[in-house]
């Protein structure tokens, strides 16, 4: 067996400090004996059985065993008897083989309570190298080991009762990283398809809450019920959230801090799950929508009926006035001025006419500009859509960017927009008869800017004729089921200009036809530039 070179030889006369370190000063014996009897750590040396031949000031302190309680008796007197057999095994296993053992023990003390000793036996050799004796050194660690028991206890009782929380919560440090989280919100990476869903939270809510963010974390207040949207695509609805975030401190409980204190800022955030209450309120929504559809349906019929007959109107009116110009140029006013007059007349009359209609077209819906996410207003026009579009056994791909910037813009005037749009594209695939019929709408941001993408799988629009179907009045469109006064793509145009946005056609599209619109983010917008993309 391979002797223990770190265990100290009994037969050694002269006791000295190990031989790495002869430039120590000897001590004497009495120095060390002191040493012993003076530490203030249980020490008992025993012979080769573990008899007891001596025992400290601090054993008995901790024991309340004397001395002479003590003396001559086996180590196994402190037992409490409920140390595991295997412990004792291994004990002695080691110090067989004259290995040190540290370990935990269940000691009775002389007045019968337990207390948990944290012992270490270490061999000591003669110079053959045989164990004569050991000598054993133990501390009562019964409070730090409840402490620790009471800090595992806590710890368990806060993660069962965050885990039982029905709210997605999470604990996070400074940096962004989990510390704690519960079961409710492990599920919820699964249902978003995303990896760790609190970095985009954290993100959105970040950029939503500006400088309000830092100055609440600064001060350790909060914030309640924040809504985030988030748009998965495909056949997933939007998600709502309401997020309540509550920042804390705590001192630092890294050694880094022992002497100099610092503290740690951590934010406990939950994450409801507001998607039904909002699918109701959507349901609503819808309801009032489709009421205010169709009465703006109504109305731009009206404009577009008034604005085609001045567009009649105007038409003879030219003529007119062409015909009395060139009576002019011939001397009519000599020859003819009972004609030149009853032109006159007619002009005056037909210009009265042109006026009298022109203050009868209603006046375009004016809402307020408020932020808008286009998101949202692409799901409701699908959504208003869906008969339409099912009938039309159109395949509907839905691709949106989970988190758009929001665009400052009126509502009603943008959605009116993309329904028309979408409504076009359902008129193509229908006249076209096309097998495939598919609308794939998507978005995206693009530095400050948000992107709508609208293709359809219809016969497409011929590039000479890109810009013409903007004008008002055109239509490529016949028949159908629906009326083609030409003015969709005239007010899509108009709208678009309100927002100091662009609209255009992609003519590398062969798939069909390719809308793309761009709109800057309510950022960009408070600039009042356009965007530069496409002139
Ligand atoms: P035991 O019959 O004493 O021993 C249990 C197991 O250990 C058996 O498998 C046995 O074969 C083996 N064993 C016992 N003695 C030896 C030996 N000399 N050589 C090889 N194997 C052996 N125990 C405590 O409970 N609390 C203490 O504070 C404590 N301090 C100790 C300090 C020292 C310096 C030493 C050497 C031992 C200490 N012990 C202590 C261990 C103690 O001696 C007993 O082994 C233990 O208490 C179990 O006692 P037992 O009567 O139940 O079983």
């Amino acid at each position: 067996m391979k002797k223990d070179q770190s265990a100290p030889s009994l037969e050694q006369k002269e006791p000295s400090v190990h031989e790495d370190a002869h430039h120590a000063p000897k001590l004497p014996y009495g120095l060390f004996a002191e040493t012993v009897r003076q530490a203030p750590i249980a020490i008992a040396i025993t012979d080769d059985k573990a008899n007891i031949i001596y025992i400290n000031k601090a054993y008995t302190d901790i024991t309340g065993y004397t001395l002479k309680e003590s003396i001559g008796r086996n180590q196994s007197m402190l037992s409490d008897k409920r140390t595991p057999r295997n412990v004792y095994e291994e004990l002695w296993s080691k110090l067989s083989e004259q290995i040190p053992w540290r370990g935990l023990l269940l000691n009775r003390h002389n007045d019968g309570h337990p207390y948990l000793a944290d012992l270490t036996i270490a061999p000591i050799l003669n110079l053959q190298g045989e164990t004569t004796h050991y000598i054993g050194m133990h501390r009562d660690t019964t409070e730090v080991y409840q402490l620790q028991q009471q800090v595992v206890d806590q710890k368990l009782l806060i993660e069962m009762v965050v885990d039982s929380m029905p709210v997605p919560t999470i604990l996070l440090d400074e940096k962004g990283r989990i510390v704690l989280d519960n079961q409710a919100y492990k599920k919820l990476d699964s249902d978003l398809g995303l990896r760790e869903p609190s970095k985009m939270f954290m993100q959105i809510l970040r950029e939503d809450m500006g400088e309000e963010w830092e100055r609440l974390k600064s001060k350790n207040l909060g914030f309640t019920n924040r809504e985030v949207r988030y748009d998965r695509g495909g056949r997933h609805g939007p998600r709502w959230f309401a997020c309540s975030g509550t920042w804390f401190s705590r001192d630092d409980a890294s050694v880094d801090a022992f002497f100099k204190q610092s503290a740690n800022t951590y934010l406990l955030l939950t994450l409801n799950d507001v998607t039904q209450q909002k699918k109701i309120e959507a349901d609503i929504r819808f309801n009032a929508l489709k009421a205010l559809m169709a009465e703006e349906e109504k109305i731009q019929s009206l404009r577009e009926t008034l604005l085609g007959a001045m567009h009649h109107i105007q038409g003879p009116i030219n003529l007119l006035n062409a015909a009395k110009t060139l009576l002019e140029r011939r001397g009519g006013e000599r020859q003819n001025p009972a004609l030149l007059d009853i032109l006159e007349q007619i002009l005056v009359a037909g210009e009265d006419s042109l006026d009298r209609l022109k203050q009868c077209i209603p006046e375009a819906d004016g809402t307020a500009m408020r932020m808008v996410n286009l998101n949202q207003i692409l799901h409701e026009c699908i959504v208003l859509l869906t008969q339409r579009l099912l009938a039309a056994g159109v395949v509907i791909d839905w691709q949106p960017t989970p988190i758009l910037p929001t665009v400052m813009g009126m509502e009603n005037r943008l959605r009116a927009m993309f329904k028309q749009i979408i409504e076009n594209a359902i008129d193509a695939m229908n006249q076209s008869g096309a097998q495939k019929r598919e609308l794939r709408i998507s978005t995206w941001p693009d530095e400050e800017l948000v992107n709508v993408c609208i293709e359809d799988t219809g016969p497409g629009i011929p590039e000479n004729l890109y810009v013409k179907v903007f004008e008002p009045f055109f239509s490529t469109k016949s028949g159908g089921g629906r009326h083609h006064s030409g003015m969709g793509l005239t007010m899509a145009q108009e709208v678009i200009n309100q927002h100091l946005g662009l609209i255009r056609f992609d003519p590398t599209y062969q798939q069909g036809c390719r809308v793309h619109i761009q709109l800057q983010t309510n950022a960009q917008q408070h600039s009042g530039n356009r965007p530069y993309a496409y002139g």
